[in-house]
C-alpha cells in the first residue's frame, strides 16, 4: 500500500535546528545529523511554506552543565518545571555553533523561531517551552496563516523533533515527522521512546521520498 502524500497549499515543513552545534564537530553534536542536510535541502523544495528554529541560548543558560558546579553533561537535575537534562554549552546566540550549518540552503524559509533564550527555562519543543506553558508564538502564527498541517524534520529526532511534533498535535494541527530527515542523540532509550510515543498519538511517520509536490 502506497504511503505517499502529496504536499497541499496548507502544509508547512518545521525544519528543527540544523545549527552547526547539532553537527559533528559541534558542541552537542547528534552523531550524522549532517546527513539530513541534503535530503532536507532537497525537501524543502515541495513545499511553499517553510519554517525554521533556531536553538539560540544566552552564555548563562540554565541548561548548561557548566553552570552547575559538580554536575556533568546528561546528568537530570530537577528545576521548578520538573526535570531537566544537563547539556554541553552549545548554540550560545551569536557564536558560530549557532548559526546554521553553511549547507543548510533553504533560503525560502518565510520564518525563523528562535528558542530557549530565556535563562531559566529550556525550550525543545517549536511550540512551547519546557515549562510546557510559555508559547513561542509558532501556534499563532500557523493559525493566522491558515496552515493546518506540519512535517516536521531536523535535529535531534528525540527532542526537539519529538516535542515538536507532539506540541503540534496538541495544537490540534496534523503532524507528520519526515523519518530519514532527522537524527536522534538517543539518551537512555529516548529514540526508541519516541517512536512509542508518535505511535501512541497515531503521529504519522514516513520517508521523504513519500512526500510527493504538488
Ligand atoms: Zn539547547
Amino acid at each position: 500500500m502506497s504511503r505517499d502524500i502529496v504536499v497541499r497549499e496548507n502544509d508547512v515543513l518545521l525544519v528543527v535546528d540544523i545549527q552547526n552545534d547539532f553537527c559533528p564537530d559541534g558542541a552537542l553534536a547528534v552523531p550524522h545529523g549532517d546527513e539530513v542536510v541534503p535530503i532536507v535541502n532537497r525537501l524543502a523544495g515541495r513545499f511553499r511554506h517553510v519554517v525554521l528554529t533556531q536553538d539560540w541560548h544566552p552564555p548563562d543558560h540554565g541548561s548548561f552543565a557548566s553552570l552547575h558546579p559538580g554536575r556533568k553533561p546528561f546528568d537530570v537535575i530537577e528545576v521548578a518545571y520538573g526535570p531537566q537534562i544537563l547539556w554541553p554549552d552549545h548554540c550560545v546566540q551569536g557564536t558560530v555553533g549557532a548559526e546554521f550549518r553553511a549547507d543548510f540552503d533553504v533560503p525560502q524559509a518565510q520564518l525563523i523561531i528562535r528558542k530557549g533564550f530565556r535563562r531559566e527555562v529550556d525550550s525543545y519543543s517549536a511550540f512551547r517551552e519546557n515549562d510546557h506553558r510559555t508559547p513561542t508564538g509558532l501556534a499563532g502564527y500557523l493559525r493566522e496563516r491558515g496552515l493546518t498541517r506540519v512535517f516536521v524534520a531536523g535535529l535531534a529526532f528525540d527532542f526537539c523533533v519529538r516535542y515538536s511534533a507532539e506540541d503540534a498535535y496538541a495544537h490540534g494541527l496534523e503532524v507528520v515527522v519526515i523519518e530519514d530527515a532527522c537524527r536522534g542523540i538517543d539518551v537512555d532509550g529516548s529514540v526508541e521512546a519516541t517512536r512509542r510515543q508518535l505511535a501512541e498519538l497515531d503521529i504519522k511517520v514516513i520517508q521523504s521520498g513519500e512526500v510527493l509536490p504538488k
